[in-house]
């Protein structure tokens, strides 16, 4: 599993090596990524979840009635491994209540009406100074600023950042390999905020001390790579690798493995290994946000899929509704299948009435007539081919633990089988020819799983 170089034999330009194992879906890329990222319109009325991110929910600090300002702070971090919320308009607060999630969990939110005279004015707040703030305060800043992994994951960013005592980052990686299908957001930053992201370096490397930077581009986003590299500042040392195109290659530990050659182990994190990975698009956003003192109330997303009639990169303001962004995009047929995130590791909707949160990739929508052939398909029995083996970047055996999940024996998934290790990218279900939802069992397995453990 080792990293190797090669010459691309189009331009000359080194393309690094990759992890083993993994999956080629198409890209399915094209009729977003040359679309320049643009403003979507303001809903009627917004709700903003106070838990978007992994760890503990904000705590509301605003109240019904109350005016607030396009950005202000309307829910304040409540413990370390929790960020702060801000308003996506001007306007007044209609409630506080709760409201559907992704998870279909009911999670309280602040109920927002924009204020239709208002300017939607974005409200600065105490600009951190690179040069001049310390380590905490950075921290603290990015935590003020409500930042979570805007990759997908949710995971607060000042807490990844957070070096722990004794460990030491030698190598700061940026995210910008982008390989879900359909999803164009990170390509359309890198070409865009390119100097964004280099402000947001700055800040990462105060925080990481580490000696080396490398931003991560598949071979399909060469632009990109190129805009980046154009953005370097002449007193900042930054690679700009290209690697070439695999899914699931964003995935944190399989980028250190196919750049750096290092595995992160089972259960560890990067700083195990000596790296910290940190999404382009969330580098960015620090770029933006700290030298203003602003806070995140808005986010890129591509709206895509077969489904959508006004596909793009769109900057839409958190909390907007879902079925608003599918109107306002207008569909192009009777409404099968709406995903958040891309096809692999996106999750399908089951209720338009979910809001946009910081943790939306996009939003991928294919008709009924597109879905129908998929999820009408038969399932056959495993036949024991071997592809899922051969296609798992984790040398897991999803055949094995596909027919254990059939019969319940989720014990032995964990305990043989390393389920937890599985982190639900769906190359096995991809290339399975028997059409076993292998991934869909693996999820249902797991939460039986936390649930035997809740209760125990
Ligand atoms: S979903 Fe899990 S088991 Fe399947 S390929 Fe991905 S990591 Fe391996
Ligand atoms: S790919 Fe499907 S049919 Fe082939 S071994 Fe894996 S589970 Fe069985």
């Amino acid at each position: 599993m080792l990293s190797f170089l090669r010459k691309s034999p189009a331009d000359g330009t080194t393309i690094r090596g990759t992890f083993a194992h993994g999956v080629h879906p198409p890209e399915a890329k094209d009729d977003t990524s040359k679309l320049a990222i643009r403003q979507f319109p303001f809903a009627p009325s917004f709700v903003v979840p106070v838990s978007q991110h992994i760890g503990k929910p904000a705590k509301v600090i605003v109240r019904e009635g109350q005016k607030v300002r396009r950005g202000e702070c309307i829910a304040e971090p409540d413990g370390f491994l929790s960020v702060a919320m801000h308003s996506p308009v001007t306007g007044t607060v209609r409630g506080i209540g709760p409201v559907p999630s992704i998870t279909g969990r009911m999670v309280e939110g602040i109920f927002l009406e924009p204020s239709a005279a208002s300017s939607q004015e974005v409200m600065h707040g105490t600009p951190c100074d690179v040069a001049t703030a310390s380590v905490d305060e950075i921290l603290t800043a990015i935590q003020r600023a409500g930042v979570v992994g805007l990759g997908g994951a949710g995971f607060p960013t000042h807490a990844k950042l957070k070096i722990p005592e004794g460990k030491r980052c030698d190598t700061l990686l940026i995210n910008g390999v982008e390989c879900e299908p359909y999803l164009t957001t990170d390509h359309r930053v890198m070409l865009e905020h390119a100097a964004d992201v280099m402000v947001g370096l700055r800040y990462l490397l105060k925080l990481t001390a580490a000696k080396r930077t490398i931003i991560a581009v598949e071979a399909n986003k060469a632009d990109a790579a190129e805009a980046l590299r154009a953005a370097v500042p002449s007193d900042l040392q930054v690679e700009v690798a290209v690697l070439p195109v695999k899914y699931p290659q964003g995935a944190e530990k399989l980028l250190i493995t196919a750049l750096l050659g290092r595995e992160v182990p089972s259960g560890g994190l990067p700083i195990d290994v000596g790296a910290v990975c940190t999404n382009v698009a969330t580098t960015a956003e620090i770029g933006q946000l700290l030298p203003t003192g602003q806070g995140i109330q808005e986010r890129v997303l591509t709206l895509g899929g077969p489904g959508i009639r006004d596909k793009g990169n769109y900057r839409v303001p958190i909390g907007t509704p879902l079925r608003f962004v599918m109107e306002t995009a207008g569909t192009t047929g009777e409404l099968g299948h709406v995903f958040l995130g891309g096809p692999m590791m996106g999750q399908a909707v089951s209720s338009l009435d979910i809001p946009v949160t910081k943790g939306t990739t996009g939003v991928i929508a294919f008709t009924a007539d597109q879905t129908g052939p998929l999820t009408d398909r038969l399932e056959y029995p495993c036949i024991r081919c071997g592809a899922c083996l051969e296609a798992c970047p984790l040398f897991l055996n999803p055949s094995r633990m596909g027919l254990l999940a059939k019969h319940g024996r989720y014990d032995e998934m964990v305990a043989e089988e390393h389920l937890f290790d599985c982190f639900e990218c769906g190359s096995c279900t991809f290339v399975c020819p028997s059409h076993i939802p292998l991934v869909q069992h693996f999820r249902v397995a797991k939460t039986q799983m936390r649930r035997r453990k809740a209760k125990a």
